[in-house]
């Protein structure tokens, strides 16, 4: 028996396992298996549509069971790759223990992870777009906002609201920001207190141009579409820090925000620091046959190999490449186990780009032709529909994109997460972490940096009462004594929090005797005269 064990289940694993299966379909000698965190495929160049709304979030994932019959399905994390050995262990029994899958060859598809950790606060604030559950929760984050936004008196806290900061100009950014703007246009009607002018989007570039992936005439024409429904572009602009209420940038400028996007921060996958074989900026180096040179075997294919192309660059990381690459390795495998040949090497041309622009324009670059405006728009549904795996989707996505233009767009909010939580959060200086007055909801303990405590008292001025530091801990008082925040708590330098909701908070102090005997001696100090927040 040869065993074919591919890892990852987006367009390149998965499209890898299916040419295969159908090229070993009548060989019962040859075992193909493919390992997948998920248990679908997820078609990414549609997120920004399902994070506006206008495709439900189910028909972008194709169950992979049902996409690939016929190959051995594993729902698993990969845990580690034993080149030596020639075996993969995954996580099973819920997580508690290994599952070994030996192989004779492997399919390394693990893609890119994002990692938002290079600069203060990215992590903790900005949400990315990535995977459905990341669209789920930017669609109902937006729509959220525009709820707090409509019973909001404060002018300033109501404009943060409704301010949607995107950072990257690349093709997700501008599709993100470009889909969002015409959801929110859409649904604003249904606000009665919120204006069009209230609205602010803003896109966040650190080049001179937008899109620098297409001709400079098609980046043009999409940054002056853009401009045109009101997007501000700020370019040769980077985002310093974040925090739950500002985007820093790199312009000395400070947005006030309840909303950052994050297009920006693909890393390697971990798992491939692991592999004895050489990288390029994390990326298993192929030769051009998709072939690990290093072990008898090893095949790489999609966003997580760096592949050789005839002009001496790599290809790039792209779903059209990652398709290609997969039906080439998959042939290279066959002609290996069945030993009749040699393999071939991966040479492609992209055939177009295409970037939506929501707002039923889009710009595209197809075989050398340039189209923008309405037909490239056209263009970009029609191609994408026919590039989605299976006939039952297609139908879907085509008939949500036909209701979408009869009927009015959806504001349920959908709250799924629990309401309850640990939290990290970030704040730069001058930034309250709470404020004197305010309703208690949460309970803070520094992990890094200084805060001061202050307070207001009979309308005179405001008094600092004590500075904290890493280790201690704030906010009890109100949820202890169910009063309202009896300080204002500020950052004196950039600060990391760690905060628990009240329910959570509550369970911990009546449960460990530790935090309750100090929490309640620290009441006991700071409740009768100062310091209590
Ligand atoms: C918003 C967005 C829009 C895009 N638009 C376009 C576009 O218009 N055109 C285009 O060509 N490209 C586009 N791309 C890029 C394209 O989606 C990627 O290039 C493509 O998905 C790469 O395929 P892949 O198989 O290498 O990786 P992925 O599709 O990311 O698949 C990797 C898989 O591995 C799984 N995995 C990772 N680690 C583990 C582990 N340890 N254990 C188990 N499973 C694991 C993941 O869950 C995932 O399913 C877009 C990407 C995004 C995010």
């Amino acid at each position: 028996m040869t065993r074919v064990v591919v890892l990852g289940g987006g367009f390149g694993g998965a499209f890898t396992a299916a040419r295969l299966r159908d090229r070993f379909r009548a060989d019962p000698s040859v075992e193909i298996s493919l390992v997948n965190r998920e248990n679908y495929f997820v078609f990414q160049p549609m997120l920004p549509e399902v994070a506006a709304g206008s495709i439900e979030p189910s028909q972008i994932a194709n169950p992979l069971r049902r996409m690939l019959k016929g190959v051995r399905f594993y729902a698993s994390d990969v845990a580690s790759v034993d080149v030596a050995a020639k075996q993969v262990a995954i996580y099973a029994g819920e997580g508690k223990h290994l599952r070994q899958l030996p192989y004779d060859h492997l399919v390394v598809a693990l893609g890119t992870v994002v990692d938002l950790s290079s600069l203060p606060g990215l992590a903790e604030h900005s949400l990315t777009l990535k995977n459905i559950g990341d669209a789920f929760y930017l669609r109902n984050h937006v729509i959220g906002c525009l709820e707090q936004a409509d019973i909001e008196d404060d002018e300033a806290h109501r404009r943060s609201l409704t301010t949607f900061v995107v950072v990257g100009g690349g093709f997700s950014g501008v599709e993100t920001i470009g889909e969002l703007q015409e959801m929110v246009s859409l649904v604003l009607p249904h606000y009665r207190s919120l204006r069009r002018e209230d609205v602010r989007f803003v896109l966040v570039h650190s080049q001179e141009r937008i899109l620098p992936e297409v001709v400079p005439g098609l980046g043009a024409f999409a940054a002056d579409e853009l401009r045109s429904r009101g997007i501000e572009i700020m370019l040769d602009v980077k985002c310093k820090a974040a925090t739950a209420e500002h985007v820093f940038l790199s312009n000395d400028v400070a947005i006030p925000t309840r909303t950052l996007i994050s297009t920006v921060g693909n890393a390697p996958n971990p798992l491939l620091k692991t592999l004895p074989c050489r990288k390029e900026r994390g990326r298993l180096v192929t030769d051009a046959t998709l072939k690990v040179p290093e072990h008898d075997g090893l095949w790489a294919l999609g966003d997580c190999a760096a592949v050789p192309s005839p002009d001496g660059r790599t290809y790039a990381p792209t779903a059209q490449n990652a398709i290609r690459q997969a039906v080439m390795c998959a042939d290279n495998i066959v002609t290996a186990v069945r030993g009749n040949g040699l393999p071939k090497p991966f040479v492609f041309n992209a055939l177009g780009k295409l970037a939506s622009l929501g707002g039923r324009s889009a710009v595209a670059e197809i075989l050398g032709v340039k189209v923008k405006g309405f037909v490239a728009w056209w263009l970009w549904r029609t191609i994408y529909l026919m590039k989605l795996p299976g006939f039952e989707r297609r139908i879907r996505v085509a008939l949500d994109w036909t209701l979408d233009l009869i009927f009015q767009r959806n504001i349920v909010q959908l709250k799924v997460f629990r309401t309850e939580k640990v939290d990290r959060a970030h704040y730069e200086p001058g930034e309250a972490i709470i404020t004197q007055g305010e309703i208690g909801d949460r309970f803070y303990i520094i992990e890094k940096g200084r805060v001061e405590v202050a307070r207001v008292s009979n309308g005179g001025p405001e008094l600092r009462l004590a500075t904290l530091g890493p280790g201690e801990y704030f906010g009890e008082v109100a949820l202890m004594r169910d009063l309202a925040r009896t300080a204002t708590v500020r950052a004196l330098e950039p600060t990391d929090v760690i905060s628990l909701g009240r329910g959570d908070f509550a369970a911990f102090a009546q449960n460990l005797s530790l935090l309750k005997a100090s929490v309640e001696e620290t009441l006991g100090k700071r409740l009768p005269s100062e310091g209590a927040a």
